[in-house]
């Protein structure tokens, strides 16, 4: 994968809307699976974002693990160039799904 985009507010693997997580995982509803909440939460996270150097940041992870119905999901992968992924209400969900 070339670009993740993760918007999520709290998630240890993210930094500035960068994911740093090589392998992720995307359950079958679509839902983040890898997400590991801060103990600090979301103001950790704006802490951490604050002393990040730009040029440290992470593109993708090199495999995203999909059990989603999807038209990117080939046999249990991810063939997409790039994902977007965002927090909804209860669970961090990748928002580029397609069900066919
Ligand atoms: S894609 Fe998942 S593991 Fe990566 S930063 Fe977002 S919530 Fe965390
Ligand atoms: S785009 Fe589709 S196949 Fe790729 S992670 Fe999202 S739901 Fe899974």
């Amino acid at each position: 994968m070339e670009q993740l985009k993760c918007t999520t507010t709290n998630c240890i693997h993210n930094l500035c809307s960068h994911c740093n997580a090589t392998v992720v995982g995307v359950d079958s509803k679509g839902r983040c699976a890898t997400k590991m909440k801060r103990a600090g939460g979301a103001l950790e996270q704006t802490f951490a974002e604050l002393e990040a150097a730009e040029e440290f940041l992470s593109d993708a992870p090199d495999i995203v693990n999909c059990d989603a119905e999807c038209l990117f999901n080939k046999e249990g992968r991810c063939s997409a160039s790039s994902i977007y992924v965002k927090d909804s209400f209860f669970r961090t969900k990748c928002d580029t799904r397609i069900v066919e």
